[in-house]
Formats: C-alpha cells, structure tokens, sequence
C-alpha cells in the first residue's frame, strides 16, 4: 500500500500537538488524515471507517490511549483486520514502554514528536499491519475452504441431498433429543423399484436424472424440517420427528409412497413411472436404540416390503 492510500488517523487531547502532526504527515507524503481530540470519538471514526495507523496519544482525559488500543484491536478482531498503532507519550524510562508493548501498541514515539522519527516509525508500522492483514486474509480464505470441504463430505453431488454421513449425524441428534423432548422420531428407508430395468433400458444418464427427479419429489413431499437424505445408489432416507407421539401415523408414509407413484419422473427420454418400497423404524423417549439399529430395522423392513412384492410400506 501506497502513503497516499493509507489512512492516519491521529488522535491527542491538544490541538497543537494535532495540527503539528497533521502537517508532519502531510510533508511526509500521506493524504488520508484525521483528526480526533480525544480517543471515544477517535474509536467512533475507526469503527465507522477503519483506519490503516492510528497515532494516539497515552494521557488523554476520559479513555486514553492504552484503552483505546484495546478498545480498537477488540473492534479490529470482529473485522478480521488489524491497525497499526503507535503511541504518542511523554514519559521517560523502560518501564512504561513495557506496559505500552504489553497492552498491545506497536510501537511508540516520544513527544515532541519528531518528523525524521516519526516518518521512520510509521514504515516499519505499515510494514507491521501490512503482514498482519496478508495472514488475516489467508486465515479467513482457509476457513471458507474448510467450511465448502466440510459441506462437500456430507453432500451427494447428484442429488443436492445430503448423503449418509449426513443423515447418520442428524439420526444421532434426532435420538438426543427425543430421548430429551419426547414425542416420537421415525426413520424411514425409501428404495427404487427395480431401478436397474430403467438404467438397462434407458441408459446410466437417464437413470441420473431419475434420481434427481425422484430427491425433488421426496425433498417436496415432506415438511421443510425434515430430513432427507440419498444413503446409497437408489436409497434414501427420510427422518422426522413428531412433537406429540398420538400423531404418528403409518398415514404419513403411505401418502408419500402414493405421491411417488402419481408423479412419473420427467426426463429427457419423456415421462418415467417409478414406484418405491418403504421401511419405517420409529422409537420414542424410553427407547434405547443406537442409529445403526434404528437403520437396521427399518432397512429389515424394506426388504420385507420388497419381499412382499414391491410399491409399499412396511412400519
Ligand atoms: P429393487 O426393487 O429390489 O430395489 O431392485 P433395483 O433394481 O432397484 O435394485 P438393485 O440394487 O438391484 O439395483 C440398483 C441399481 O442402481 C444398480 C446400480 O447400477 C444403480 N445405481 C446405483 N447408483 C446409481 C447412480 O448414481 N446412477 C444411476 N443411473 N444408477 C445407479
Ligand atoms: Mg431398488
Ligand atoms: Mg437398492
């Protein structure tokens, strides 16, 4: 970053020391300065418009530059960002630039201020704050990333659906809190019928979009807050949850189960019929089943449903 597009903001209790160091930076080549008298108008410019330096001076009535440091670099943390700050005092020794560092300044000038100091400070500050925000920037790049790679791990590709890692996590948190909140949670297995006829016939591609076909149909036949998810090649799951156990009902399945037969798929070979078999485990608060069981069941009773003939439930 150039001079001219770092912003300076300065802030000291005296207007002297102000205009003093408004016409050092401006010698100095900046362009972007302000100018605050003390420092809660100092943090109300920052937060508003953040600043790339900030010069505060250390004693000030109300706040002071110590606080203020704090004060910026909290604002700073939510913003992901970092200010270089330098401190402006007129104290001698070691031990206050101890407590300056400590409270987290960068570094600090001694007053009166001067310009050849000054201007040598303020580089090694830009410096200071320009490799702070290059990690700050490659930090909150790797937790995008991080955040898209974790949503990939539980996503099919095919479908948008989530796949069965996903339903495996939401079937233990649905086993949480039914055994916390009651009521009754249901599991169900729902499987093409003789799906492999339709890639024979009609080719892999046009089985794909079956499936997509087939994710919409469930994805709209239940409630929002249910979950569904593709488990396997042509298997889904559907989980869902039922505040008060008297309104379970097999009902719920079996209208599913018509629906999918009413709605042939569309694809680009024309409209495919489909019907789908359907196993259903369900398990209330005293239950004390694992995920893997809940599955093993209603998987059972898929296959019993398959077994009976194919195009129903079995609860
Ligand atoms: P059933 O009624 O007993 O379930 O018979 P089915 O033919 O549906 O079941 P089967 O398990 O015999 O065959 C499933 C087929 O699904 C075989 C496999 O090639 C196909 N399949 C699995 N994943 C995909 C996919 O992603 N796309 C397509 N097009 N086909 C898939
Ligand atoms: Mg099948
Ligand atoms: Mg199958």
């Amino acid at each position: 970053m150039s001079k001219q597009n770092l912003s300076v903001l300065v802030v000291d209790d005296r207007e002297i020391n102000n205009k003093n160091l408004r016409g050092m930076l401006e010698n100095l080549g900046y362009e972007d300065i302000r100018l605050a008298r003390n420092a809660k108008d100092a943090l109300g410019m920052h937060i508003q418009n953040p600043s790339n330096i900030l010069v505060a001076d250390w004693m000030m009535p109300g706040m002071d530059g110590l606080e203020l440091t704090a004060a910026v670099r909290k604002h700073d943390e939510h913003r992901k960002r970092y200010t270089a700050v330098l401190l402006l005092t007129a104290k001698d020794g070691t031990e206050p630039m101890l407590e300056a560092f400590e409270s987290g300044v960068d570094d600090y000038l001694r007053k009166p201020v001067d310009s050849r100091e000054l201007a040598a400070r303020l580089y090694s500050a830009t410096r200071l704050a320009n490799q702070h925000n290059l990690l700050l920037t490659a930090r909150e790049v790797l937790r995008m990333d991080n955040e898209r790679l974790q949503q990939l791990a539980v996503t099919d590709p095919l479908t948008g659906l989530g796949n069965r890692r996903y339903m495996t996590a939401h079937l233990e948190s649905l086993i949480k809190e039914t055994r916390a909140r009651g009521g009754v949670a249901s599991c169900a297995l729902v499987d093409l019928d003789n799906f492999k006829m339709i890639n024979d016939r009609y080719g892999h591609p046009v089985g794909d979009e079956v499936l997509m076909g087939f994710a919409e149909i469930l994805r709209w036949s239940v409630r929002p807050t249910d979950i569904v998810a593709r488990i396997g090649g042509e298997e889904f799951a559907i989980l869902m949850h039922q505040p008060d156990s008297g309104s379970f009902s097999p009902m719920i399945f079996e209208r599913i189960r018509r629906t999918i037969q009413q709605h042939p798929i569309k694809t680009s070979t024309g409209e495919i019929p489909i019907t789908a078999s359907i196993g259903v485990s369900r398990f209330i608060q005293e239950d004390d089943f694992s995920a893997e069981e809940i599955v093993k069941l209603a998987d059972e009773r898929l296959y019993m449903a398959k077994q009976r003939g194919r195009n129903r439930i079995m609860c």
